[in-house]
């Protein structure tokens, strides 16, 4: 008999979890795929979290996770870790998402080995070497080396194919729309102390990446003084990143306020549930800006730049930067406008997909293993 193509699976962040989860899922039920998942380790608390959501057990852990790690640390304790996976499991193709150390790392790893990547969430750029860092690199890395490039959007696609990508890109739709697809019957009431939200707007912060760690820390953090100084009836509830350091500088910066409740990571379910019944997000997070549309939410981006430009064109996302009055007046304006938002973004549809990529990406892989 002959013997079934093994598929690895490669992730370490909560956010590779989210979008690889209902991809695992169908590769799991096909009974001709020996489908293996490795956990790098990148994000422990937060990857377990979603992997028990989604019922999804790994078959190794490389376990990197260190105090103060770094990406130095990540790259080699990853390309150290899949070469005995390979060696012990080889696959006949490996999957990565999106542009972490982790998927950077792992297509390092296969390509060493002369494996195939599929690359999940190919495409993406914003042109700026260090915004976001590391990632724009890691993501154009990444698809110097995948044979199959699943591009969300026709706009990521493009970016493939100017950058003369070898491979096939295929336009699939982000997976992130899969999961809420997914997990949306198991949404939560999300109760905390200090909002209410019958009376209250509340606006749903988080904040997380590397450059926006310095001074622009300090900026932001002013920008959300004055949020609640022009705003009574506004409440702020900020999910912290769990780096201890990011946390203490937040709520040094931020100090007590009656209306700055301050939370560890939210479950992913928990954190849907308050995407929905938010009335804004401020947030430098990529996927947010994808939950966003799929909840037709107004998101106001905390950075220079951002590769999902798709929720800008429609109107949902707008770029803001790290400007205090800026932040302020902006949010003061979408605050306002709210029913007038709602109204004009209802009907537009999602420009991340129609909770349909797994499927495409799956057959497409079948295609690729030739079965
Ligand atoms: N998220 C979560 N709980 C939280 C904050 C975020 O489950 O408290 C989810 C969020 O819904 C999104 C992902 O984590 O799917 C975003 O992760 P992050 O902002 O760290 O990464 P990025 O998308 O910017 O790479």
């Amino acid at each position: 008999m002959a013997l079934k193509p093994r598929v690895t699976f490669v992730l370490g962040t909560r956010p590779e979890v989210i979008k690889l989860a209902v991809v695992i899922m169908r590769f799991k039920e096909s009974q001709d795929i020996e489908t293996r998942v490795v956990l790098s380790g990148q994000h422990r608390d937060m990857a377990n979290q979603v992997m028990n959501l989604f019922e999804i057990k790994e078959n190794r852990n490389i376990d990197l996770m260190s105090h103060g790690q770094n990406l130095s640390h990540i790259t080699s304790s990853v390309l150290n870790g899949l070469k005995i996976e390979f060696k012990e499991f080889p696959p006949k193709l490996v999957f990565v998402q999106g542009d972490t150390a982790t998927a950077f790392s792992a297509s390092l790893a296969a390509f060493y080995e002369q494996i195939p990547v599929a690359h999940v969430e190919a495409g993406l750029r914003t042109n700026n070497w260090l915004e976001p860092f590391p990632e724009e690199m890691y993501r154009r890395l990444i698809s110097q080396i995948a044979h199959l490039h699943f591009a969300p959007t026709y706009c990521s696609a493009l970016n493939l194919n100017s950058a003369g990508v070898l491979g096939n890109i295929l336009v699939t739709g982000n997976t992130v729309i899969d999961a809420i697809d997914y997990i949306s019957s198991k949404l939560p009431r999300l109760a905390l102390k200090g909002i209410d939200w019958t009376v209250q707007k509340v606006i749903l912060i988080t904040v997380h990446r590397r450059e926006n760690r310095g001074e622009r820390l300090g900026q932001i953090a002013s920008g959300i003084r004055k949020i609640l100084e022009s705003n009574n009836d506004v409440v702020l509830l900020f999910p912290l990143h769990p780096d201890p350091e990011l946390g203490k500088r937040i709520r040094k910066l931020l100090g007590n306020h009656s209306r700055i409740i301050f939370t560890e990571p939210l479950e992913y379910n928990f954190f849907l549930a308050a995407i929905r019944d938010c009335s804004l997000i401020l947030t430098d997070s990529g996927s947010i800006q994808e939950e966003a549309c799929a909840f037709a939410k107004p998101v106001l981006v905390l950075r220079e730049t951002t590769e999902r430009n798709e929720a800008v064109k429609i109107g949902i996302a707008t770029l803001v930067g790290t400007n205090p009055v800026t932040i302020c007046s902006e949010t003061t304006r979408v605050l306002k406008d709210l029913e007038c938002f709602n109204t004009k973004v209802k009907r537009i549809p999602n420009p991340f997909g129609d909770g349909k990529s797994s499927k495409r990406i799956f057959n497409a892989s079948r295609t690729f293993l030739e079965l």
